[in-house]
């Protein structure tokens, strides 16, 4: 039997890549107007890290994560996110000494054993932006609006909606989540039995259950807001003013705590209608403490991750992957040779072209152009060769013109540049 790939993996396909594309280009293209520069990271770590830097009490430490033991013994784990690895990395290379922020960002995929379903898969894909160093609200304010931006870019904004939190600091919940207990414990029976089990563990997680039975009880919990720090409170109070200076709108929705331990303030998720349960494609928060945690200097950190397998299934069909401009079709062997160095010279200049290898008939050799996509195609036979002619058929408009073969790649390249100028 032939073998499949491993479940809640998938391939990504030619036809899906041109999406992907844009998408890397919009977040890479984004990321760079607001001065963040790209680090690229190991796909596996030491498993300490993990462990250490996204808390043993969060799900994905508990049971998510992909941990095997290399031939030398060293527990490794493929990373379940970026955060902790880039922050390794800005303690290794010691970037503390560089001018606060220091602002990073990074792509790629992640790994989480979790039940694959649409938009959830067991291998997926994130970008991800830290600001590192810095404590002033602004930032918070400036990392949120270019995240939006990101989504502008796509031309997705208008179906997403920004929702902002203050999850205070961690003297603060100390105080919420006693508060929260006495609120959960008398509705203990009508949540799901992870939730049941979260209660005596981490209850501020039951805040984040999808499971629907639950949802009832968690719209009525008390809010965080109501138990932060007056600096809590304040730094709250500025991340909004900026947001609104910045004429970004958002909602403040204090249920929103996120399923890692690290976090403290500012919080913040975007959602969509259109995905069903799988509905957060980009999160975020502060973690000041968290690189001091992980053995670094006391700098505090902002930043959020993007789920682009979400964000390729929000753009739908609307990008079709790329085309080529012209196909070349030589009717027999020495046709064939003459057109070689003719290709070759136009994908030197950056013009796509296929080449057709003279061996069959013009009809197949047509429909493949027609279904490539190609705008137009260059026929050349013994007869047009002993002519010294060429014919360039127009794809799209069906009309055939009659040139010199001496002359195809200068008349080539002109059409090419005119078509691109029309597609732009
Ligand atoms: P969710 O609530 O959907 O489980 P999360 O809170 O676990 O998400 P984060 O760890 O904050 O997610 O990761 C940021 C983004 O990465 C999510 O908003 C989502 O778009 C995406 N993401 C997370 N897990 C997966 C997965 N298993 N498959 C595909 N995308 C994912
Ligand atoms: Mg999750």
């Amino acid at each position: 039997m032939a073998i499949k790939a491993v479940r809640g993996v998938r391939d990504i396909l030619p036809s899906e890549t041109g999406k992907w594309q844009r998408v890397e280009g919009a977040a890479r293209g984004v990321f760079e107007a607001y001065g963040y520069r790209e680090i690229r990271l190991p796909i596996f770590e030491r498993t300490e890290l993990f462990a250490r830097g996204i808390g043993d009490e969060t799900d994905i430490v508990k049971k998510e994560m992909y941990t095997f033991d290399d031939r030398g013994g060293d527990s490794l784990t493929l990373r379940p996110e970026a955060t902790a690895s880039l922050l390794r990395a800005y303690i290794e290379h010691g970037f503390q000494v560089e001018p606060k922020p220091v602002r990073l960002y990074t792509a790629g995929p992640m790994f989480r054993y979790e039940r694959p379903q649409a938009g959830r898969y067991r291998q997926f894909h994130q970008a991800n932006v830290e600001a590192l160093g810095e404590l002033n609200p602004a930032v918070d304010a400036e990392v949120i609006c270019m995240l939006m931006d990101f989504f502008r870019a796509l031309g997705l904004g208008e179906r997403l909606a920004l929702h902002v939190n203050s999850i205070g600091d961690a003297g603060d919940r100390a105080a919420y989540i006693a508060r929260l207990l006495e609120y959960l414990r008398p509705h203990a029976a009508s949540l799901c039995g992870e939730c049941q089990g979260r209660l005596g563990r981490n209850p501020l997680r039951v805040l984040d259950c999808k499971v629907p039975d639950c949802q009832p009880v968690i719209e009525k919990a008390p809010s965080i807001l109501d138990s932060l720090s007056p600096e809590a409170a304040k730094h709250f109070e500025s991340v909004r003013g900026y947001l609104d200076v910045m004429g970004q709108p958002y909602t403040v929705t204090p249920r929103l705590v996120r399923g890692l331990d690290y976090y403290v303030r500012t919080t913040f998720e975007v959602k969509t209608a259109d995905l069903g349960a799988q509905d957060a494609v980009a999160g975020g928060g502060r973690y000041d403490g968290l690189i001091e945690q992980l053995d670094g200097p006391a700098d505090p950190g902002i930043g959020f991750a993007i789920g682009m397998e979400r964000v390729v299934l929000l753009l739908g069909e609307q990008h079709q992957s790329a085309s080529p401009v012209v196909q070349l079709i030589p009717l027999g062997e020495e046709p064939l040779r003459r057109l070689m160095p003719v290709a070759r010279g136009l994908r030197q200049a950056g013009v796509a072209t296929e080449l057709a290898y003279g061996d069959r008939k013009l009809q197949r050799e047509l429909e493949r152009a027609n279904r490539s996509g190609a705008r137009y195609a260059v026929i050349v036979g013994e007869t047009e060769l002993a002519a010294g002619r060429a014919v360039i058929r127009d794809l799209r408009s069906r009309q055939q013109r009659d040139e010199a073969f001496a002359e195809l790649p200068g008349v080539l390249l002109a059409l090419a540049r005119e078509a691109r100028a029309e597609r732009a």
